[in-house]
């Protein structure tokens, strides 16, 4: 089974406000909005801790703001610090988690799964050096799963007085997702806009626990594929990785031959090991890819690419290389000789099989379990350590290099 994950989301607090503060330090602790002047029929962009307590919110326009609050202070956005304050924060974050997903200047998601220490410590931790090395206030959310992590982050910060930033930690531990969600009005969660939360007003569901509680199909019925979404995120359950920007396109291996190679048992080979490679690279990275590509360079340099689309994203070798060979047999012209061959894997999404968490396919089941034990024994003897049945027809000093 899946091993428990440790996700963390990331938000500086009111970061425009913090940033220019550093920049101009009688600012702190007032009542400030970064953003356009008011007779210029400017916006907030961000609130400061004590201007949000007036009901100053980001977004609103200017006049509006100074209305609420009357003393507010009007401070015009600094071009270029923040790029570079959220570039030093993204670097702390890449020192601490193998993997972060930035999803704006001042937020990321973070799989810290591997990492030995408690999610609670790393948060503590984490919060710790952004306050002291870059004097910019965060909070932190921390679950099994992205929507866990991020909807606790938004409660936790709204449970901490409005005077100051909130610098909050709030973690739902392993088993509690769906408690935790329960009471939170049906608008909390991920995927309800205005427009279906009236429809399940209507239904009668106030909180994330209604919807819960409610069938998948009832749901389906009325909300359509939505409503499948709703129903399996208010029971907690989000399988979707943490992806970084790298690996967020694609994972590839290619190989360029000493000498061009024409012979099809050769290539095929080339192209299992080159799959076993991606797919080995994915499993270790969270990740399962639905479209597979193949690349293959002519001797003239010319250079030919194929992709096709599973219906499930697969982390599996041998998925991979079926569609991989498929792609290769549709192109490949027989004793036509190859410069380079290459195999990747993009369109990533959560691994389709982890729903076995109900739906229980022993088959699936065994082929992981087989996986993941050829992973360690050649994390341990490397490459060379195991060899398929299927490849010890072929010895290339012997019968293929003729
Ligand atoms: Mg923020």
């Amino acid at each position: 089974m899946a091993k428990t994950r440790k996700i963390l989301h990331l938000d500086l607090d009111a970061f425009f406000c913090a940033v220019e503060e550093q920049l101009n330090p009688e600012l702190r602790g007032k009542a400030i909005a970064v953003g356009g002047q008011p007779n210029e029929r400017g916006v907030v962009s961000s609130a400061s801790y004590p201007a949000r307590n007036y009901g100053v919110r980001s977004a609103m326009p200017m006049a509006q703001a100074i209305r609420l609050c009357p003393h507010l202070i009007v401070v015009g956005q600094t071009r270029g610090v923040y790029g570079d304050r959220s570039k030093a924060v993204m670097e702390i974050l890449r020192d601490t988690a193998p993997y972060v997903e930035p999803l704006s200047i001042d937020e990321a998601f973070l799989d810290v799964t591997i990492l030995p220490d408690d999610i609670e410590t790393i948060a503590r931790k984490l919060q710790l050096r952004i306050n002291d090395e870059l004097d910019l206030p965060c909070s932190l959310g921390g679950a099994t799963n992205k929507l866990l992590a991020k909807t606790a982050n938004t409660v936790g910060k709204a449970q901490k007085p409005k005077a100051a930033p909130p610098n909050a930690i709030t973690i739902v531990p392993p088993g509690a997702e769906a408690s935790f969600l329960a009471p939170l009005p049906i608008q909390r969660l991920w995927g309800v806009g205005p427009k279906s939360a009236q429809t399940l007003n209507e239904l009668g569901l106030t909180t994330i626990g209604d919807i819960a509680n409610w069938t998948e199909d009832a749901l389906v019925s009325r909300l359509g594929k939505l409503g499948a979404d709703i129903w399996r995120r208010a029971q907690g359950l989000d399988f979707r990785p943490v992806l970084t920007e790298h690996e967020a396109k694609s994972i590839s291996k290619e190989v360029t031959f000493t000498a061009d190679i024409a012979d099809e048992a050769e290539l095929k080979l080339t192209l299992r090991r080159l799959s076993d490679g991606v797919g080995r690279q994915a499993r270790k990275a969270g990740l399962a890819g639905s479209t597979i590509k193949l690349k293959l360079r002519w001797t003239d340099f010319t250079t030919l690419s194929r992709q096709a689309t599973l219906d499930n994203p697969t982390d599996l070798d041998s998925q991979i290389y079926r569609l991989a060979a498929r792609l290769f047999d549709q192109v490949w012209v027989k004793d036509k000789p190859v410069r380079l061959i290459g195999v990747g894997l993009a369109g990533f999404a959560a691994p389709n099989r982890q729903i076995g968490l109900w739906d229980d396919r022993d088959g699936e089941k065994q082929i992981e379990g087989l996986q993941s034990a050829l992973d360690r024994l050649r994390d341990r003897y490397g490459e060379l350590a195991i060899t398929r049945a299927s490849d010890l027809h072929f010895r290339p000093n012997e019968d293929n290099k003729r």
